[in-house]
């Protein structure tokens, strides 16, 4: 067995020693610009570059540029000797591929030139496509480096990186930099909150600045993307003062962005919690079954009826279909919850209640094994824990196309569904007020019109535990749904 492997990599490392000897002999003499140091072409070395950029997006390939050849040094050193801009941006998007992958980044992380050319670019080079590179490398390590992120940060924050990305925010023309820069500072936010300790102020002014031209800049869309996400975790993480009037204008921003590129795949599914924009969701792996699933489940809703959209497509799978729509009410409702919870505090809502009759007592059987009261922040925030366990238990939601549904998979759907239904019932029982102050009744009304059309299709929920919003469900619905 070990003999095959070690063949199949003698078998790689040759298939590539040609591009890499191309890369080293030039390196070797010093002689990688070429004699026209201006010349908008690329040179030969950076072809070069381009065929190892191309390959370096390819797991295997990675390993064998970095554990093999040490392809990081050889970049590093390119970057050190040459003149030209287009060589850097090629030698840093060769280490952000890389570092796309746990193994390789740790062997990169681990090399301290690397973390050190890194701050010295991303606080002295002046061109947009080296800083959108040197970016992405940065967002890749944090990400996969996890436990090494000290190490990271101690490096770069000795460049005072994040008045530097700042500086980007403020002040480039350049939008990709801009979508760059604020995915950057919204990773450095959610994974190293310590590095903001002091930087209250800093924070709030981007917000501000941020929420001040969501109504007057046209971003692109992924640039809308990043930043609908970015400012709906700021407010979400109570990081920032934020008016009630931002949040207004947040979610009319969410519904202008979710609206405008409802049929583009990438955008919806950031918005919708694939950049885990609200809670971590697991990711529906595209091109699977579920993926197309859910982009039928929104191209129905595109046309309106949302009757009919709740419908099992002919020939589709009953708890595919269900899954699909699970991550997807729990997205929903997680979102619509986050925009009023400055208002639903111990304080006012010292229990978890629909209406003056109804109280809702927790119980896991794990820490709470009796029905037990409590507040209702802190009921959403259990029960919405518990959900998401589910969601990411993939024996209980595989994400595998194929992988078996286990056997109690339905009843787990209908626990889930009683659950979210509190929420709403909670949302408008006590906090409609607030939802119309924020201009966001008609998304309430149309996420649980299309939520109850779906817990009447396939029979999730008995008629009893609608009771708190019997009323509510006949004005949504229409009067066929009267609940007696
Ligand atoms: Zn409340």
């Amino acid at each position: 067995m070990s003999y095959t492997q070690d063949e199949d990599a003698t078998l790689a490392l040759s298939s590539v020693s040609g591009i890499l000897l191309n890369v080293l002999i030039p390196l070797q003499s010093n002689a990688i610009d070429p004699v026209d140091i201006d010349s908008p072409e690329d040179s030969e070395f950076e072809k070069s570059l381009c065929a190892v950029w191309d390959l370096s997006s390819i797991h295997d390939y990675a390993r064998i540029f970095i554990n093999e050849a040490q392809v990081h040094r050889m970049v590093l050193k390119a970057i050190s000797i040459t003149q030209r801009v287009r060589t850097e941006e090629l030698a840093m998007g060769i280490l952000a591929n890389v570092a796309c992958f746990e193994d390789t980044a740790i062997v990169i992380v681990n090399d301290e030139d690397v973390t050190t050319v890194l701050g010295r670019i991303i606080t002295g080079s002046a061109d947009g496509r080296v800083l959108v590179e040197s970016l992405r490398l940065l967002r890749n390590l944090l990400t996969n480096c996890s436990n090494k992120y000290r190490i990271i940060v101690a490096d770069i924050s000795s460049y005072s990186i994040i008045n530097q990305i700042l500086f980007f925010i403020y002040n480039t023309m350049n939008t990709e930099l801009l979508s760059s820069a604020i995915g950057t500072m919204k990773l450095l936010i959610s994974t190293q909150p310590e590095l903001f300790n002091n930087k209250q102020e800093e924070l709030n002014n981007l917000f501000r600045w941020i929420c001040d031209r969501l109504d007057s800049l046209e971003f692109t869309k992924e640039t809308s993307s990043t930043i609908i996400s970015f400012v709906i975790e700021l407010v979400d993480t109570d990081a920032i003062e934020h008016t009630k009037d931002d949040v207004s204008k947040i979610f009319k921003y969410y519904e202008k962005v979710r609206h405008e590129f409802l049929d583009d795949e990438e955008i919806t599914n950031m918005v919708k919690g694939k950049d885990k924009t609200f809670r971590a969701r697991k990711q529906v792996p595209e091109k699977t079954h579920q993926h197309r699933l859910q982009r039928y489940a929104e191209v129905t809703l595109g046309s309106g009826n949302l009757k009919l959209a709740v419908q099992l497509p002919e020939g589709e799978d009953l708890r595919e279909w269900l899954a699909v729509h699970t991550y997807d009410f729990y997205n929903q409702i997680n979102m619509l919850y986050g925009i009023i919870t400055e208002y639903c505090t111990p304080q006012r809502c010292p229990v978890m209640s629909a209406g003056a009759r109804v109280e809702y007592r927790w119980q896991d059987n794990k820490h709470y094994k009796k029905p037990t009261t409590v507040s209702a922040p802190h009921y959403v925030d259990l029960l919405m824990n518990w959900i998401q366990g589910q969601l990411e238990d993939n024996d209980v939601f595989p994400s595998q196309l194929g992988a078996p549904f286990p056997k109690n998979f339905s009843s787990i759907v209908k626990t889930i569904f009683r659950r979210l239904f509190r929420v709403y019932a909670h949302i408008y029982c006590h906090h409609l007020e607030a939802i119309q102050q924020l201009n966001a009744e008609p998304h309430l009304n149309t996420s649980f019109k299309h939520f109850m059309y779906f817990v009447y299709e396939f029979k999730l929920m008995d008629k009893s535990e609608m009771q708190p919003l019997a009323e509510k469900i006949t004005n949504v619905l229409g009067d066929e749904y009267v609940l007696t």
